[in-house]
């Protein structure tokens, strides 16, 4: 799986470099490498998502992930399945896939 931070990606708007989320903690954004129960990945992601709560640019950030259809990751305060659930209302969420051990 290849993991993307904000910085990384492309259309380098000026929205990004305000993100909340750029530094060291840019890690909790995205799952390890490593296997992760589903309490590490509800902490990593409620973390994150605390930090998408103060981001001056939480707006454009969803906007962004939601256009290019972002699979990966904590964008805009949503993870991958809530982001899903919005590119399409009936989308058959059965086959998202959820790291546990
Ligand atoms: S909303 Fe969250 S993921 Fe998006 S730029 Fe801000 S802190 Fe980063």
């Amino acid at each position: 799986m290849t993991v993307r931070t904000i910085s990384q990606i492309g259309e380098r708007g000026v929205w990004q470099k305000r993100a909340a989320c750029r530094g060291p903690e840019s890690v909790l954004f995205f799952a390890p490498t490593r296997p992760e129960s589903r309490p590490e990945r509800e902490s990593r992601e409620e973390r994150a998502k605390a930090i998408c709560g103060d981001c001056p640019v939480q707006r454009e950030c969803l906007e962004y992930s939601l256009r290019i259809r972002e699979p990966h990751g904590i964008w805009g305060g949503l993870n991958e399945t809530e982001r899903r659930m919005l590119w399409d209302p009936t989308a058959d969420l059965t086959e998202t896939e959820f790291l546990e051990t």
